[in-house]
């Protein structure tokens, strides 16, 4: 029976469950809503359910599991920790459930960890041994894989790469500090920006687009940009600007090899990239800005599964090793 491992990726509107063979071959995926009123005990009975259908019907023998979830999570006791877009998760076992389902070794991680790892295997990282990796959506997050290995830091914290500071006299962010990168970037902070000029008379093309100045979001804000509108081009000249700004003090901190961008706002393509790499030599003087990549994200939504199956493969060549010796 060949021996295959499990990738899930648990998000706030759906759960991908993906099944590859130990040389790679991916032989399911599945995709799962999440069905908040369900609660998190329900959810979770039909992913183990979908795992064991797919187990019988493909007559293969699971190895090992990979999981990524949204922080906070306490991975030591593969506990879920009250997610904000996972109503009722809190200290949730998520992993003393697969367990029990599934004697096998399992690996919890934060959702930003998987989807760098899933680039860094699958995707846009493949061939470095140094990236960064930044989503740049709803929300800003991101992961650091140093020499293969993800950085996790004291507290598991590390990568936290929204909540660097760019403008400490900026606007409060929902972690308490002010002037995080994500209080400029994320898609809720641009659409923010507009609306609050909008609401204050100045002219532009995204009245147009939207019935309501409430209704306007990055998305208005990319197509008002794409038809030249002048208000929606300062504010994204902006959200560039300090982007760039976020990624050059990582770039002079870590020197990686490549910055791989993914993410809702990041899907803006040339848009954001163009001047994101005309705006990165203002702002690094002490690394060679030539030898960093600067790389849109391949896998979309893909990402966090396949960083989950990463994980799932290297917790159980870990484990086999462990047995050997
Ligand atoms: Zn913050």
């Amino acid at each position: 029976m060949d021996e295959v491992v499990a990738g899930i990726d648990i998000g706030g509107t759906k759960i991908a469950i993906a099944i590859e063979t130990l040389a790679g071959e991916r032989i399911a995926a599945r995709r799962l809503p999440t069905q908040v009123k369900i609660g998190a005990y329900a959810i979770i009975e039909n992913v183990l359910q979908s795992i064991t259908e797919i187990l019988e019907d493909k007559q293969v023998k699971l190895a090992a599991i990979g999981i990524g979830c949204p922080s906070p999570l306490d991975i030591e006791k593969g506990l879920v920790i009250s997610p904000s877009n996972l109503q009722n998760w809190d200290n949730f076992p998520i992993v003393k459930l697969f367990k029990k389902r599934f004697n096998v070794p399992i690996v919890l991680e934060n959702d930003a960890n998987t989807a760098t790892l899933g680039e860094y295997n699958y995707g846009a990282g493949r061939g470095f041994k140094n990236i960064v990796y930044i989503t740049v959506s709803t929300g800003v997050g991101g992961g650091i894989i140093i020499n293969g290995e993800i950085v996790h830091g004291v507290g598991w914290g590390a990568g936290e790469l929204g909540h660097t500071i760019v403008q400490p006299d900026g606007v409060r962010c929902n972690c308490g500090s002010i002037g995080c990168l994500e209080t400029i970037c994320a898609g809720v902070h641009i659409a923010r920006r507009a609306k609050m000029r909008l609401a204050g008379g100045e002219p532009s093309l995204m009245n147009e687009l939207v019935l309501n100045i409430n209704e306007v979001t990055a998305k208005t804000v990319v197509e008002a940009v794409r038809k030249k509108d002048q208000l929606a081009s300062e504010i994204w000249t902006e959200t560039c600007r300090f982007l760039a700004i976020g990624i050059a003090n990582i770039i002079t901190l870590i020197a990686p090899e490549a910055i791989i961008i993914g993410g809702g706002v990041a899907s803006a393509g040339e848009l954001l990239f163009a001047p994101l790499r005309s705006f990165l030599p203002q702002f690094v003087s002490m690394i060679p800005l030539e030898k960093v990549a600067v790389l849109p994200a391949e896998l979309g939504g893909e990402s966090g599964v396949c960083g989950a199956l990463a994980l799932a493969k290297q917790v159980y060549l870990e484990s086999y090793q462990v047995y050997e010796v």
